[in-house]
């Protein structure tokens, strides 16, 4: 009951305001994630009929920044509650269980409750990353839903400059 009002009430403040696809604005919440962590964009790609979406990422030659790259995994979700008003926490298990991964890299350890934590801390800032790039990503989403499909370097020219992610505050 709660999620379907929930629904109606998001398919009525889309309309209204004609946001962008889900899928388009979780994607771009990933590459300006991505371009913020330093990692290439080869290309982006959305279905917005099955509501699927890829982003294809170059080989780098330098190690990226492990807490950014935490970060930016967890952009895209983040990207498409902000727009939406939605809670997607439990939606896309692959984003969080790739964060997961990194966030055992970042620690060294297997330990759940510190993966949890930082995991945690890695979805606040999160929250402000993409607060704060919310004029990069949503005329990305736009033009995305609009073509289906950008090369990394067509993401680049809509995207322009991105605010950094922001270092961990203490280890
Ligand atoms: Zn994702």
């Amino acid at each position: 009951m709660t999620a379907a009002m929930g629904g109606s009430v998001t398919a009525t403040v889309r309309a209204a305001y004609a946001l962008p696809s889900d899928v388009a604005l979780h994607e771009s919440g990933h590459v300006v994630g991505d371009i913020a962590a330093g990692v290439s964009i080869r290309s982006v790609e959305i279905d917005r009929r099955s509501g699927a979406g890829l982003v294809r990422v170059g080989v780098s030659r330098h190690v990226p920044d492990l807490w950014a790259l935490l970060v930016a995994h967890l952009s895209g979700l983040v990207a498409e509650s902000f727009f939406t008003g939605g809670n997607l926490q439990s939606r896309e298990c692959a984003d969080l269980a790739h964060a997961r991964e990194v966030a055992v890299r970042l620690l060294g350890m297997t330990d759940r409750r510190s993966i949890d934590v930082l995991v945690s801390e890695a979805n606040v800032a999160a929250w402000r990353f993409v607060c704060e790039n919310q004029a990069a990503i949503a005329p990305l989403a736009y033009e995305l839903d609009e073509r289906g499909r950008l090369t990394g370097a067509e993401c680049k020219a809509i995207v322009g400059t991105v605010t950094a992610i922001p270092a961990r505050r203490a280890w």
